[in-house]
C-alpha cells in the first residue's frame, strides 16, 4: 500500500462520513469476514421510550412509574432516560433512593421509604429469586412485539412492568443486506433478553444473535470468533461495548455514541448510519486492489 493511495482513500472516506482514525484500518476493513453489530444504538435508534405499564393488583401506573423513575435517576443507561422522560411527561415526582446500585446488563436497585426495589430484566429478577409467574402473559406479549420489559419488584414481589420500545433504524435492514452481499457474516450482540433480541434481529434481517451477553462479555464474543479464524469488525456506540471495539480487528464507533467509543474505534461512523460499515469495507477493497 502506498501512502498516497491510502491518503486519497482516507480523504474519500471522510467525504462519505467515515472517519478513519487508524491508517491500517482502511486496509483491514476489506479483509473482514464477520461483522458484529451491537443492538442498542447501532441497529436500533438507541432512544427508547416507555409505551405502556402493566401493574399488579393494588398498584397504580403512577406509583410504579414514580418508583421506577426514582431508581433510574441514578443511572446513565439509555433505558433510564426513557423511564425519566415518561415520569416527567406524566408530571410524576421522584423520591430519594437509599443504597442505590446499578447492576450492568441487569438493571438497578435501591430502597424508597424502606421498600426494597429492583428494576431490571428477567435475568436480574430471577437472580434475586423473584417469582415472575404473575407477569408471564405480559412478558410474552412484550417479547412478541420486540419490546424490552422492565420489571419492578417491591419487597420481593413483582408490582409492575414497563414496556419499552427502541425502534430499529430505518437503514438497518439495508445495512445488513449490503454486508451479506459483500460475503460478510453478520451477527448481533446484546445484553437484552433472547426473545426481544430475536424479534429485533428478524426485523433487521440478521440470522445470528448472541443475547443476554453481559457488558464485560461482549469482547469475549469477538475473541471467540477470532479464535475460529474470523477477521472481525465490531460496530457499537460505546455504551459498555468499548472493550469489544478495542478487541475487534476493526472497531467501528457509531458517531452518535459516547466519547469513549470514539476513542476505542479505529473508524468513526458519522451520523450514526450502519450503512457506512459496508461502504468502508467496499472502499477498502477498492483501495487495496488499486495498490496491488
Ligand atoms: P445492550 O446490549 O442492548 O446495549 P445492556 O447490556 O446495557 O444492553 O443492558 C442489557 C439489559 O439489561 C437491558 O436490555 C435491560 O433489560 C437491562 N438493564 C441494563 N441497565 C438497566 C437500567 N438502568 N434499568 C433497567 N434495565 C436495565
Ligand atoms: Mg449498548
Amino acid at each position: 500500500a502506498t501512502p498516497i493511495s491510502i491518503m486519497v482513500a482516507v480523504g474519500r472516506a471522510a467525504q462519505h462520513g467515515i472517519l478513519i482514525r487508524r491508517g491500517e484500518a482502511l486496509q483491514s476493513a476489506g479483509r473482514l469476514t464477520a461483522v458484529v453489530l451491537d443492538k442498542t444504538g447501532t441497529i436500533t435508534e438507541g432512544r427508547p421510550s416507555v409505551m405502556g405499564i402493566d401493574t399488579a393488583k393494588g398498584w397504580s401506573e403512577k406509583r410504579v412509574l414514580g418508583l421506577a423513575a426514582s431508581l433510574e435517576a441514578g443511572s446513565e443507561h439509555p433505558l433510564a432516560s426513557a423511564v425519566l422522560r415518561a415520569a416527567e411527561a406524566g408530571k410524576i415526582a421522584t423520591s430519594a433512593v437509599d443504597g442505590f446500585v446499578a447492576e450492568p446488563g441487569h438493571g438497578v436497585a435501591g430502597s424508597v421509604d424502606g421498600i426494597r426495589l429492583l428494576l431490571g430484566n428477567v435475568a436480574m429478577l430471577e437472580k434475586h429469586g423473584i417469582d415472575l409467574r404473575a407477569f408471564e402473559a405480559q412478558l410474552a406479549s412484550c417479547f412478541k412485539e420486540a419490546l424490552t420489559p422492565l420489571l419492578l419488584a417491591a419487597d420481593g414481589q413483582v408490582v409492575g412492568l414497563l414496556r419499552v420500545a427502541d425502534p430499529i433504524k430505518p437503514d438497518a435492514r439495508e445495512a445488513v443486506q449490503r454486508l451479506k452481499e459483500l460475503g460478510v457474516r453478520v451477527l448481533m450482540v446484546t445484553g437484552d433478553h433472547e426473545a426481544t433480541a430475536q424479534a429485533i434481529a428478524r426485523a433487521a434481517g440478521i440470522d445470528e444473535v448472541r443475547a443476554q451477553v453481559l457488558p464485560q462479555d461482549k469482547a469475549t464474543v469477538v475473541k471467540e470468533l477470532q479464535s475460529r479464524g474470523e477477521i472481525v469488525g465490531m460496530v457499537g456506540d460505546g455504551i459498555n461495548d468499548a472493550p469489544a471495539l478495542a478487541q475487534a480487528d476493526v472497531g467501528f464507533a457509531i458517531g452518535t455514541g459516547t466519547d469513549i467509543a470514539i476513542e476505542s474505534g479505529d473508524v468513526v461512523i458519522m451520523a450514526g448510519s450502519p450503512l457506512k460499515v459496508s461502504e468502508a469495507i467496499h472502499l477498502s477493497r477498492l483501495t487495496v486492489r488499486n495498490i496491488k
